[in-house]
């Protein structure tokens, strides 16, 4: 009698490859105009990356800027472009479970493109966490905290209204951390709206600024000796240059961030080698993507800077994204500014994410853990049922 056992044929092993890639243009009104030293945002367009793959899975990224071009060297048209055009190629018939190997193919053969590859490396990271049942934030390492707190960006242009809307926030208790865009009008003006804010909002809310790198070094040493006098608690990149921000840090009690600077690893350590900062604000476009993020964090608690989670003003899917990078964070001082959604009149998500208690919840099911309402979508899409023209001035 014959009792061996017949061998189990090998089950062969189907790589699952990046099939299609699909972008799209989605064109959402925002609350209010949004104004800042270098543009006023009446809208704001997400790029949507889908990255189909073979084994049936989709993953979704996103690219967005601020005001158009008015930020860098990016535009979400300019995204859907490059990645139509250039990153199609590349990645097509690619595994895409290996996202390192796959990230740094795309490296190789495209130079810059830092937003749209982070918009890339983040559908890949959505899909393969969605294929392997794990959220985003435990494909990177694992988070060490669940909800974020998020500080709101007062930018209407205008006092009074600043101090409504801050005091709203208090009450609906979805902010108490207050970021005041200033630069466009004299530093004496803006010293007074940010003292006039301050003094409304006593110890109920903290009061810091961006500059976007409006001031001269002469105007920042100025204004910075009175902002800390006002009981601002942080100034944003008040100046361009790294040097002039090395030459600005620690005069002043008042802490200084780095935003602009920071375009990925290389300038984080150029930064770190200067002392050019007290905090970074780390935001995943500007870092070239979730990995590059945590290597701009890893330079910071290595030079003893502290962190900021930083917005390039995403929707939900470059904010969910951020929250999951930022969730994995050994630091992260000075909170978030993951406000993004809600400075758009339209909800794209089938739920929205979690705003509660001054925080964010890092969604929790796999990949970015988050789910595209596609009715609302192709309703708002560039070309879609609602005719929407591009947002830039
Ligand atoms: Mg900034």
């Amino acid at each position: 009698m014959n009792t061996a056992i017949a061998p189990i044929a090998p089950i062969a092993t189907i790589v699952p490859v990046v099939e299609r890639i699909e972008t799209l243009l989605v064109d959402l009104p925002t609350i209010r105009p949004h104004k800042l030293s270098v543009t006023t945002m009446k809208g704001q367009t997400l790029m949507l990356v889908k990255v189909h793959c073979s084994d049936g899975i989709v993953g979704i990224g996103e690219g967005t800027t601020i005001g158009g071009l008015s930020y860098g060297g990016e535009s979400p048209e300019g995204m859907k472009l490059a990645i139509d055009s250039y990153f199609q190629p590349v990645m097509i018939g690619q595994d895409a479970t290996r996202i390192q190997v796959l990230m740094a193919r795309i490296d190789k053969r495209i130079k810059e493109n830092r937003f749209a590859k982070c918009a890339i490396e983040t559908a890949l990271l959505d899909a393969h966490g969605k294929r392997l049942g794990l959220p985003v934030s435990e494909l990177l390492g694992g988070r060490v905290r669940s909800r974020l707190p998020v500080a709101w960006t007062l930018a209407s242009g205008d006092t009074a209204t600043d101090i409504a809307e801050a005091e709203k926030m208090l009450d609906l208790r979805r902010h108490k951390i207050f970021k005041l865009k200033i630069g466009a009008k004299t530093p004496r003006e803006d010293i007074a709206h940010v003292a006039a804010i301050k003094r409304a909002l006593g110890e109920r809310g903290a009061v810091r600024v961006d500059v976007n790198m409006a001031w001269s070094e002469t105007e920042a040493a100025y204004a910075m000796a009175a902002l800390a006098e006002a009981g601002c608690e942080l100034v944003e990149q008040p100046v361009a240059s790294a040097a002039a921000l090395a030459r600005l840090v620690r005069r002043f009690p008042i802490a200084l961030m780095a935003d602009e600077s920071l375009q990925g690893p290389e300038t984080a350590f150029e930064l770190a080698r200067v002392s050019g900062a007290d905090v970074f604000a780390i935001k995943i476009e500007q870092s070239g993507g979730l990995f590059n993020a945590q290597r701009v964090a890893a330079i910071a608690d290595a030079a003893g800077i502290e962190l900021y989670g930083g917005t390039m003003l995403e929707g939900a899917f470059g904010t969910a994204a951020s929250a999951h990078v930022f969730s994995t964070f050994a630091n992260l001082q000075w909170g978030t500014e993951l406000f993004g959604p809600l400075l758009l009149t339209e909800e794209i998500l089938a739920t929205p994410l979690d705003y509660s208690d001054f925080e964010l919840t890092v969604p929790d099911g796999p990949g970015l853990g988050i789910e595209l309402d596609e009715e609302r979508v192709a309703f708002f899409a560039r070309n879609g049922q609602r005719k929407t023209i591009s947002v830039a001035e």
